[in-house]
């Protein structure tokens, strides 16, 4: 069974795509955080971080690339930006196919909640 970002990505269901490379397809979330916010997924439907294995390692790092990328374009995320990531039921995971939420555009809390 596709995922539904899977499904996202095939574009059988809709959601604005707002970068994608080789690795990764970021797009907006439907129910919004901040002023921006997306989440960065990998086109591999891998179910979480703790299911990720050594050979994932190129992968996860291309997280973090597109991040940076985006970054860079996005005006909101000049002052900074908050990458989260949840990992299972307990930290809120909803959606079993890993992803990096990416929030900016106001001033963030610490601790999470
Ligand atoms: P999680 O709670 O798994 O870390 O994050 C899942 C995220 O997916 C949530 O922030 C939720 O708003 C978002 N989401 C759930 N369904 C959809 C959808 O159909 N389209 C988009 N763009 N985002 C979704």
């Amino acid at each position: 069974m596709p995922t539904l970002f899977q499904k996202i990505m095939a574009g059988e269901i809709l959601a604005e795509i707002i970068y994608e490379d080789e690795w990764v397809v970021a797009f907006k979330d439907i129910s919004p955080q901040a002023p921006f916010h997306v989440l960065l997924v990998p086109r591999e439907p891998i179910v979480d971080l703790s299911q990720a294995a050594d050979k994932d390692s190129a992968m996860l790092g291309r997280l973090f690339i597109a991040a940076r990328n985006i970054a860079r374009k996005e005006p909101s995320a000049a002052g900074g930006f908050r990458l989260v990531l949840n990992n299972g039921k307990a930290a809120g995971q909803e959606v079993p196919h890993l992803h990096v939420h990416m929030l900016a555009g106001r001033e963030m809390g610490w601790p999470p909640g």
